[in-house]
């Protein structure tokens, strides 16, 4: 409300009452308004009264249908909408906010407007916030705070994970995200992702293979579905309304949904004993199918359903998403290669654990420890029954326990690496991806024979070598997905990581510029590294660029958002640069008073 002056209230204010004519450019707060007791006066008579002409107009479903059978009445409502709409549209515009009220092209329905007005709402109310906080003299450097609307970004990014808004209303705003020509797989994602500071709850809401049941908070929809950040409340409230809910369930919501099947897991007797080796069929005479719908995943599933084993591997990203994405599934069976499209059956993946928390069937992963918790994040999986050949092949002590090294070891396989860093997201998936993703899993189960039969000779036949195997796996699969949070504390791990020393200016800016790149990584759903790299965020800190050029030239290549957001960035670096000058001890996180240095 205080920038409102510029230009909203200027022509509607009082001219005559208030005016002080004699010096006026020194005692004005603003055009028309001697101080802030006149401009609030003023202001609090002008909402007044359009909230009582805004409830004395005839209500829908009342007299308003009558009222609009006559078209002058009509016509009028829809003249003073769109007044309406571009006077909201000019606030927002300078407030640097999405302000498309108008523009019947590219909105469609209150429910989207409402969200632009609900955004700029929060964007206003939280400079309202830091000015008001810098008025009382609260010492505004001790905050990460978010000068969110201070500069308008010259395209302004909106959020990836606001409801309502359709990816073809996105696609235009998003224009310069797109620079790899890879689709944000997010985008068709049915239920959107949760970048919240607030921990992970498991997805699970069904539980095949349960001896124990299912806590009711997972079976009970209604608290499931309204999720605190699909309410588009303002942040602060969808934290309280999380902290009611979880209050009452906390100990089941957090709880690993199978921990009591593994608890009480035992490997049958036949697992333990020697096998013969089923040697792997040729990759060329062997069927490899792609799954991308729903009817073929559960067919897989049913499949798998009647084995006694079968591999599993995944393919992640991380680089465009702030919590990653698993892109790929590749299961492989004793006869047949499978590779499920898991960016498209997202939402459908749970019917898996029919297979994979049966506890009657073994699932092979090698170096399982990032699976298990991707399946969880993305999916809601669980594995009963692991066997991680990478567990293994570290009590047989063995050269190395790479996958690579494994395939070479028993199956005289040379792969190729190459694509594990590859980006995983690309549609149609290229052949030499796709056999590279198929190699990872056609050899696991003939390496799961070999391994069983070297870890019983390598005990002379005593099954404890091979049991620790079973259980080391098992307390993988025990293992819960935690998410990023942020706390105020953060930023000071990775500085002691990175073994900087920092002056104070210097670790202010680091701090400020860590809680800005959280924040937009989670908005944007992007990784912190693509927002701002670390080592760009040490250079910017060290040398507190005068200037927002100053901040462009500590980057390079410079990261689309750090361009987008470059005045904002520069602010902090300004705040930063107004903290007295001390210099902080090495392996000290707080400033000491040893050194005051001189600013030149
Ligand atoms: P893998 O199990 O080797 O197929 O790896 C699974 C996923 O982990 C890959 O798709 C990558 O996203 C990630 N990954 C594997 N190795 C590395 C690595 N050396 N550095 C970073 N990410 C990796
Ligand atoms: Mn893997
Ligand atoms: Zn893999």
């Amino acid at each position: 409300m205080a920038s409102s002056k510029k230009k909203g209230l200027k022509s509607s204010g009082p001219k005559d009452s208030n005016l002080d004519t004699n010096d006026e450019d020194k005692t004005e707060l603003c055009p028309g308004f001697r101080d802030v007791d006149a401009f609030v006066k003023h202001g609090f008579g002008a909402v007044l009264s359009a909230t009582k002409a805004s409830a004395g107009l005839p209500q829908a479903g009342d007299e308003y249908d009558f009222y609009r059978s006559f078209p002058g009445f009509q016509e009028f409502c829809e003249s003073q909408g769109d007044k309406l709409l571009h006077c909201m549209s000019q606030i927002m515009q300078h407030h640097g906010c999405r302000s498309h009220m108008r523009d019947r092209n590219k909105l469609t329905g209150l429910e989207e407007r409402f969200d632009l007005v609900v955004d700029s709402n929060d964007v206003i109310l939280e400079r309202v916030g830091i000015l008001l906080d810098e008025a009382d003299g609260v010492n505004r450097s001790q905050q990460p705070v978010m000068p969110a609307g201070f500069q308008p970004p010259k395209v302004v990014v909106s959020s990836w994970n606001r409801k309502g808004s359709s990816p073809s209303s996105r696609s235009e705003t998003f224009r310069l995200l797109h620079a790899k020509n890879i689709t944000r797989p997010q985008l068709k994602f049915k239920e959107k992702v949760d970048n919240s500071n607030t921990p992970f709850i498991p997805k699970i809401f069904i539980k095949p293979n349960a001896v124990k049941p299912l806590p009711s908070y997972f079976t009970n929809k209604q608290m499931r579905k309204e999720r605190p950040e699909d309410l588009d409340v303002p942040a602060a409230l969808a934290d309280f309304i999380h902290q009611q809910r979880t209050q009452e369930h906390v100990d089941d919501m957090f709880a690993h949904p199978y921990q009591y099947e593994l608890d009480h897991l035992t490997i049958p007797e036949n697992l333990l004993s020697k096998p013969e080796p089923q040697m792997h069929k040729p990759v060329a005479e062997t069927k490899l199918s792609f799954v991308d719908t729903l009817e073929d995943l559960v067919a897989l599933n049913e499949k798998l359903c009647k084995l006694s084993e079968f591999a599993v591997d995944l393919e992640h990203h991380s680089y465009r998403s702030f919590l990653g994405l698993t892109c790929l599934m590749q299961i492989s069976t004793r006869e047949e290669d499978f590779i499920i499209d898991t960016l498209e059956l997202r939402s459908e993946m749970y019917i898996l654990n029919e297979a994979f928390t049966d506890p009657s069937i073994v699932k092979v992963f090698h170096g399982a420890d990032s699976d298990i918790e991707w399946l969880q994040r993305d999916f809601g999986l669980y594995v009963v029954n692991l066997f991680d050949t990478h567990q293994a092949s570290r009590a047989l002590n063995l050269a190395r326990h790479s996958l690579d090294h494994l395939l070479k070891h028993f199956c005289n396989v040379d792969s190729d690496k190459r694509y594990q860093l590859a980006d995983w997201r690309v549609r149609p998936l290229p052949d030499e991806m796709v056999q590279y993703a198929r190699t990872d899993t056609h050899y696991l189960l003939y390496i799961y024979d070999c391994v069983r039969v070297q870890l019983l000779d390598f005990n002379h036949g005593q099954p404890g070598l091979l049991q620790s195997v079973w259980n080391k796996s098992s307390s993988i699969s025990l293992k819960k997905y935690v998410k990023p949070i942020y706390t105020e504390e953060s930023y000071l791990e990775l500085q002691r990581k990175q073994k900087k020393s920092f002056n104070t200016q210097q670790l202010t800016a680091f701090r400020l510029l860590f809680a800005w790149r959280d924040k937009l990584a989670r908005q944007e759903d992007e990784s912190t590294g693509y927002v701002l790299p670390t080592h760009m965020m040490i250079k910017i800190s060290e040398e507190l660029p005068r200037e927002p050029q100053g901040i462009i030239a500590c980057c390079n290549p410079v990261p689309p958002l750090v361009r987008q957001y470059n005045n904002e960035l520069h602010l902090l670096v300004q705040q930063a640069r107004e903290m007295p000058l001390l210099k902080v001890r090495k392996d000290d996180d707080l400033p000491s008073v040893l050194v005051v240095c001189h600013r030149t």
